[in-house]
């Protein structure tokens, strides 16, 4: 409450880059003309590729699932319109490296036609396992980039104590407005959402947490929560990165995730607006995701404004619905340009994950000449998770990833108010991509390791307890050889007593 009153940020560092944000801001969603093709990609989430369950020349209804999720860190992917699935191939994937990745390709059929959803009843009637396992078989994932599977994140919720589901609606990156526009025209879709994710969750309450930069969202989102107790909405201050969960968690419960902690830890859920929205539509009407609203933006962009866009739809389409291009851009970036990554091409396909298309015009990207160091200190005040930064590119660069990891590699959260304030350009979150990207390899790799180890372990144990069972064994049959059949009287004992036995006495 007093924290309410005072409104003192809880956050430490942070930057406050340029928004960009009104024009897209501005306007409706767009539903997007249909493709002639979708491109599926089996990989849009955190683990192991989903497999295809359809082939080439299956005709496809929206919403049915065309491959399955071999594990629990995994999620299905379903058909985002109806169609003939024309190809199952490599495709161009949405990744800087312009790496190939395979997708299932439909033919749409003009029809959009859904399959039956088959949801009839209250889903807070249900258990909450069985609402987890609907939202793992929606194939949602975090919306807001992180594309971790949304179920799993619920079940392991349902084996903390969890008092606050968070629902981050902070949208803090420029350019993205995205979460914006859906909180204004969905606000009740979401508080809906928010209610059920606290049913699954047991949760005490919901908080739905936006920036100040967006009064009109907030606005709708307060008439949409009224009727409800539980479910609140605060206004967070406008900073970058407030979206990241652990600055929000702080900022709204006052409250520091350990390092290396889960939010869980602290009582906390926190899901993206656009998943809360996602989570809504499967357990209400039994929607899978197939659809996400895309931010198109950016200088190089004619008439920049929010799209809803097919899952798998090529980005070039995006584009064209935007009135094209001005221009040749000098970025193409997935996301938003703190965290977002360089797109190889317009021609990949929008995935759960996208939550911008950017086409950056010159004076939009930053200087990529680096000069050196000039120890001003201007990154560690801008590091929200408190680390020193200059340290830690100084160790990364000289392939010291133990020495980074003493300075607090481990806890970067790759959001790259550093860089954004480097007087001289020193690429630094490329440093800590690389030094993570080294030392997860090697963790990996020490896991194995271990795992091989123990392996063998329980083997060579299991080899010495059938060992130990067969001596066992040949011991008893030749004790039972040896026993008499009949009881003996004591002074007969006696005589068949042998001079070894008698010894052992
Ligand atoms: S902001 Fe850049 S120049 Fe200044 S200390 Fe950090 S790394 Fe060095
Ligand atoms: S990228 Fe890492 S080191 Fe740089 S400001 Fe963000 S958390 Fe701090």
């Amino acid at each position: 409450m007093l924290r309410g009153l005072l409104k003192l940020p809880q956050v430490r560092g942070g930057v406050h880059p340029v928004g960009h944000k009104d024009r897209s801001a501005a306007l409706h969603i767009l539903d997007l003309p249909l493709p002639e093709r979708l491109y599926l990609p089996l990989r849009q989430h955190a683990g192991a590729d989903a497999i295809p369950v359809v082939k080439v020349g299956d005709k496809v209804l929206k919403g049915q699932m065309v491959a399955v999720a071999p594990s629990e860190i995994s999620a299905p992917v379903h058909a985002s319109s109806s169609g003939r699935v024309v190809e199952i191939a490599e495709i161009m994937a949405p990744h800087p490296s312009g790496l190939k990745s395979t997708a299932i390709v439909i033919e749409t059929d003009g029809e959009d036609r859904w399959i039956d959803t088959g949801v009839s009843g209250d889903p807070y009637d249900e258990e909450p396992l069985t609402l987890a396992n609907r939202v793992a078989n929606a194939g949602i994932v975090g919306m807001g980039g992180a594309i971790f599977p949304a179920a799993v994140k619920l079940k392991q919720g349902t084996r903390h104590e969890i008092k606050t589901v968070l629902v981050n609606g902070s949208e803090c990156e420029p350019f993205l407005t995205c979460d914006d526009r859906l909180m204004r025209e969905k606000a009740e879709e979401i508080v809906e959402g928010a209610r059920l994710i606290r049913h699954i969750l047991r949760a005490y309450k919901a908080v739905i947490a936006i920036e100040d930069n967006k009064p009109e969202a907030i606005a709708a989102m307060r008439a949409a929560a009224e009727p409800y107790g539980m479910v609140e909405v605060e206004a967070v201050p406008s900073m970058y990165p407030m979206g990241s969960a652990k600055q929000l968690i702080q900022e709204i419960t006052g409250r520091e995730v350990p390092a290396g902690a889960r939010s869980t830890s602290v009582g906390v859920l926190v899901h993206n607006v656009g998943t809360v929205y996602a989570i809504q539509q499967a357990l209400t009407y039994g929607r899978p995701l197939v659809s996400r609203i895309v931010t198109v933006a950016g200088g190089a962009i004619n008439r920049p404004r929010n799209v809803n866009a097919l899952v798998g739809t090529p980005v070039q389409h995006l584009i064209d619905a935007c009135g094209g291009l001005n221009g040749d851009p000098a970025k193409l970036v997935l996301g938003g340009p703190m965290m977002g990554m360089p797109l190889p091409s317009t021609q990949v396909p929008t995935i759960k994950g996208a939550t911008g298309v950017l086409a950056l015009a010159k004076h939009e990207v930053p200087r990529s000449e680096a000069s050196p160091c000039i120890r001003c200190a201007s990154c560690v005040e801008a590091c929200p998770m408190g680390l020193l930064p200059l340290e830690m590119a100084a160790r990364s660069r000289a392939d010291d990833f133990e020495g980074a990891d003493d300075y607090g590699l481990r806890d970067c959260i790759l959001c790259g108010s550093c860089a954004y304030v480097c007087p001289s350009h020193i690429p630094l979150v490329q440093y800590f991509q690389y030094a993570k990207g080294e030392q997860d390899a090697k963790r990996t790799a020490a896991k194995k390791m271990d795992y091989t180890v123990e392996l063998s372990l329980a083997k060579q144990a299991r080899i010495e307890a059938e060992k130990a069972a067969k001596a066992a064994e040949k011991a008893a049959k030749k004790a039972a050889k040896k026993k008499p059949v009949t009881a003996t009287k004591p002074a007969e004992t006696e005589a068949i007593k042998s001079p070894s036995e008698e010894e052992s006495v």
